[in-house]
């Protein structure tokens, strides 16, 4: 797949287009959504197809938890009660992470940005890689809460989700209009059954909006 990307650059103070034939952009991608949306179990499918990382904040901070780094021991009982933990911290673990090279090629961010400080700061680290397009998964209320019970993880008992919830519309929702004032954001339905949400981002994948700097 041929993209043209345009890219905006300083030459000698003047402002000056570069316009360049790329092929095979990566494929850099948020999934986004609430606790419960389905994010995770697609990213891992995604990721898997395409081989390329999903990137899972909430993975990284459980493991650093169960692990008992220094890191773990500072968000423990954030997550015990399903807050956020804070932005700077969040923000160096994900930029270290897409250091990795096993970024080159895209990768698949499930639970990241949560907030409008880490969108912005995504923005700033992918501002010379192709920026990022975000899936959005919407789903109704209902049946978030009838799927985080029957998930089972020890911040799925019904005080916490009630938690995770509100912290989802207070500090999360706000992103999603953040990027639709940017652009490059699909959002599809995610209350249908899981194969039929997989073919609905890999369409939207395929058109890669991310070519549109
Ligand atoms: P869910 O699948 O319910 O969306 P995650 O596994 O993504 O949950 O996250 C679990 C917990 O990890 C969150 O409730 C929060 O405490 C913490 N966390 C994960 N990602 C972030 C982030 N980007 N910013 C702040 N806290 C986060």
């Amino acid at each position: 797949m041929d993209n043209l990307s345009v890219t905006a650059t300083r030459a000698s103070g003047a402002r000056v287009i570069r316009r360049t034939l790329v092929k095979d952009l990566p494929l850099n991608l948020v999934f986004f959504g609430p606790p419960g949306a389905g994010k995770g179990t697609q990213a891992d499918r995604f990721a898997e197809r395409h081989g390329i990382p999903k990137i899972s904040t909430g993975d990284m901070l459980r493991k650093a938890v169960a692990e008992k780094t220094r890191v773990g021991a500072l968000v423990r009982e954030t997550l015990q009660a399903g807050a956020l933990v804070g932005d700077d911290l969040i923000i160096s673990l994900v930029a270290e992470r897409l250091e990795e090279p096993d970024t080159a090629n895209g990768f698949v961010l499930d639970g990241f940005p949560r907030t409008i400080p880490q969108a912005a700061a995504l923005e700033a680290m992918l501002a010379e890689r192709g920026g990022v397009h975000v899936i959005a998964l919407v789903v109704h209320a209902d049946e978030v809460i009838r799927r985080l019970a029957v998930r089972g993880r020890e911040d799925d008992e019904a005080f916490v989700i009630k938690e995770r919830l509100a912290v989802y519309s207070r500090e999360t929702e706000p992103v999603l209009e953040f990027y639709r004032r940017r652009g490059g954001v699909t959002i599809l339905d995610g209350n249908r059954p899981l194969d039929e949400v997989s073919a609905a981002i890999e369409a939207a994948a395929g058109k890669n909006p991310t070519s549109r700097k």
